[in-house]
């Protein structure tokens, strides 16, 4: 019965095998973040663990983590250190963010893919399935202190005064023009209009937001 014994020996090693077949079909999913906060610096300290895991330029995660995170950072060590108080679930979605853009297959959802640049465009290379797509960077969407929408009060020191009589102000790069204000005056200004990196204000005792 030497057959039989070794046909149960080889349905047991199938068996054995089966839930990582099954597993290596399943989302992949990424070593968890140990991240710590030491005052106002975060640092993710398996960084590297997650660079190696999804086969990406350590340089290149970085970057797009420090552009998405809107923080300044380096590379110590293993660790990613970001100057600046990120909760762990904003990196956690940054990252997979990353995941999507850089790294997973959208045929077969697997994670063993390679960049390859044609021409002047980043190809994701399947290497499960073959499948092959441009990399379809999504616009960032700003969170920086730059960014101005209608609707937010502003704190701005008139320094100017328009030929119609306006007064004018800085905000970063941004242009602000408020009537009823003089030179000199400190105002609330609620944005009420704006066009490239001109907006206009409106004066108003609402608090700041920004
Ligand atoms: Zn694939």
């Amino acid at each position: 019965m030497g057959n039989e014994e070794d046909y149960l020996t080889l349905l047991g090693r199938a068996k054995m095998n089966l839930p990582e077949t099954i597993e290596s079909h399943e989302r992949f999913v990424l070593p968890e973040l140990d991240i710590i906060q030491e005052g106002k610096i975060t640092i993710l300290r398996n960084f590297m663990d997650v660079a190696d895991k999804v086969r990406r330029d350590p340089q290149h995660l970085l970057h797009f983590l420090l552009r998405e995170l809107g923080a300044p950072g380096d590379i110590d060590n293993r660790r990613a250190v970001f100057k600046a108080k990120i909760s762990p679930q904003t990196i956690s979605e940054r990252l997979q963010q990353y995941m999507d853009t850089y790294v997973v297959c959208t045929e077969c959802g697997r994670p063993d893919t390679k960049l390859v640049k044609e021409d002047r465009v980043m190809v994701l290379e399947c290497e499960a399935c073959g499948a092959r797509r441009p990399i379809a960077v999504r616009k960032t969407i700003k969170t920086d202190a730059n960014a101005l929408k209608v609707g937010d009060i502003l704190e701005i020191l008139i320094t100017d005064v328009g030929k119609k009589g306006d007064g004018i102000g800085k905000y970063n790069d941004f242009v602000i023009i408020i009537p009823g204000t003089t030179k000199g005056a400190r105002v609330h200004a609620k944005i009420t209009n704006m066009s490239n990196k001109t907006a206009f204000g409106q004066v108003t005792n609402e608090a700041v937001t920004r």
